[in-house]
């Protein structure tokens, strides 16, 4: 079979990341390799984000980049995936002649047979139908890159919450959970290839299940923690309604399970919160924190906010600031509020001023930055157990191949911070022996968006299985 070089391209979040890796996985029967160099690629897919205007815009001048590409390549074939192709259909084709597919969020599986279809007759295609079913048409894992410690594990799909202001259920379908054995069999699977740290991945994984009525989220996280050589669980997103006692008291009792969540509140105004319908309250969502810091002391917490939602006046925006000081979170991604043409708060009255958004955008991350800093000066002296990742970022490419590998290297710790540390010349030669293992390292020194430390002990040199190695004290 003739090989042929693939470039995806992936704008959004991590289901996009997951996506790609499947479209990779479903393409290579077909002989397509991954390449970086969009130039030399016999296809290029846009895996594209409509969560906010911005990233739509990110991905049709992305696409609109390619076509002078395709002038000079006219063998090439551009597909365009992901939530822009859900959510635009046939009217890319229309606006973009030098666009031959169209696929959308449940189509990967049908890739290899439209793409033979373009290949052979260079037709153009239009697949943008949804199913409620997730087992039936996949998903299967792609392929893992070399050294890679963690994987994503996609445990369902949709969403049925309908937030007002989010595009998520419109593009992404209904709410649909995988069976628990095809999901167990995917985190063994990722085991073998030499993967340590799975992150399940759901729109709400709190809800895992329950339409099905397979096992609860809690459970199916006791078996992921039963996959014998995994040896961290992440997950995300968890909706603040759905986050039950049991899943709570899970985090004190799974060893696997990371003291981390990201748990989403969006707004600290009650008022606010209710037009957004998430189907909580500031002092429910209150309560879970305190159930979370009960059940596991050092858990750190992490979160979404959305500023200049329509409406929202500076005495709810104050209630919001007044949120993040009451909680202090471990860090946050902050939004300004994005009018979505099929979510129902593109229609509400009271929209914000651009400017207005970005000084509340700003006073927050401001906010939270200070939170921050103060949190990880109180790390420092500590010593904290990291799962190695590799060279730190920016470093990686073709430097651990170079005559003198990289000396700064980078893990996360449980609480999911990310933290760097310098390699001992003794171990760089043995790269290896420190990618997927267990260090602790001290911490010596934070800045608000970073933290470095001294490895305190080191990774035995004992032959370890693929990226499996002990650590000696
Ligand atoms: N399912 C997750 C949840 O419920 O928290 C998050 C999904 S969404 C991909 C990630 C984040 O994007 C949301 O938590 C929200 O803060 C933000 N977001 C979604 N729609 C938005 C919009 N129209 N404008 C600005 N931010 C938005
Ligand atoms: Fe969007 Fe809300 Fe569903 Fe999250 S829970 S994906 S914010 S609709």
């Amino acid at each position: 079979m003739k090989s042929k070089l693939l470039h995806i391209s992936t704008i959004g979040c991590q289901m996009n990341v997951y996506d790609a890796n499947q479209i990779a996985g479903v393409l290579a029967p077909l002989g397509y390799t991954g390449t970086d160099a969009i130039e030399s690629a016999d296809m290029v897919v846009v895996n594209t984000c409509t969560i906010r205007e911005k990233a739509e815009q990110k991905a049709f001048s992305f696409l609109g980049r390619l076509a002078k590409i395709k002038l000079a390549k006219p063998s090439l074939i551009v597909a365009v995936g992901g939530c822009v192709a859900q959510q635009e259909g046939e009217s890319i084709l229309k606006r973009m002649p030098h666009v031959d597919l169209v696929f959308g969020t449940h189509a990967i599986f049908r890739l290899p047979e439209m793409v033979r279809r373009i290949e052979s007759s260079r037709c153009r295609i239009v697949d943008v139908r949804l199913s409620d079913t997730i087992d039936a048409d996949g998903p299967v894992a792609g392929p893992v890159s070399d050294g890679q410690v963690s994987a994503f594990v996609t445990i369902m799909r949709g969403c049925d919450n309908y937030c007002t202001y989010c595009v998520v259920p419109h593009v992404r379908g209904r709410e649909a959970s995988r069976h628990p054995e095809r999901i167990i069999e995917e985190v063994r699977m990722r085991v073998e290839q030499g993967v340590r740290e799975v992150t399940l991945l759901g729109q709400n994984v709190n809800s895992y299940g329950s339409k099905e009525g397979l096992c609860s989220f809690a459970e199916l996280l006791a078996r992921v923690n039963d996959v014998a050589g995994l040896k961290r669980i992440r997950f995300t997103t968890s909706h603040p309604k759905d986050l039950s006692g049991d899943l709570i008291r899970t985090f004190g009792r799974l060893e696997k399970l990371c003291h981390h969540i990201h748990l989403p509140v969006q707004s600290g105004d009650d008022g606010i919160l209710k037009r957004m319908n998430r189907k909580y309250t500031r002092s429910a969502y209150l309560e879970k924190i305190d159930g979370l810091r009960s059940a596991c002391p050092d858990i750190a917490i992490t979160s979404d906010f959305i500023v200049g939602f329509p409406g929202e006046t500076d005495g709810q925006f104050q209630a919001t600031l007044d949120l993040i000081e009451t909680v202090r979170y471990d860090g946050l991604f902050a939004f300004m509020y994005s009018d979505r043409p099929s979510a129902p708060a593109s229609a509400f009255s009271g929209k914000i001023a651009e400017s207005v958004k970005h000084e509340r955008l700003q006073a927050l991350l401001d906010l939270q930055e200070k939170i921050t800093w103060e949190k990880h000066q109180a790390i420092v002296g500590r010593t904290l157990q990291i799962l190695v990742e590799g060279p730190s970022r920016g470093l990686k490419s073709d430097d651990s191949d170079s005559v003198s590998p990289p000396t700064r290297w980078s893990g996360r710790a449980s609480s999911n911070h990310i933290i760097h540390f310098d390699v001992p010349d003794d171990l760089l030669a043995k790269k290896e022996l420190l990618t997927g293992t267990f260090a602790d390292i001290m911490i010596e020194g934070a800045h608000a968006h970073s933290l470095w430390g001294r490895l305190v002990r080191q990774p035995k040199n004992a032959a370890p299985g693929k990226g499996e190695t002990t650590i000696a004290a």
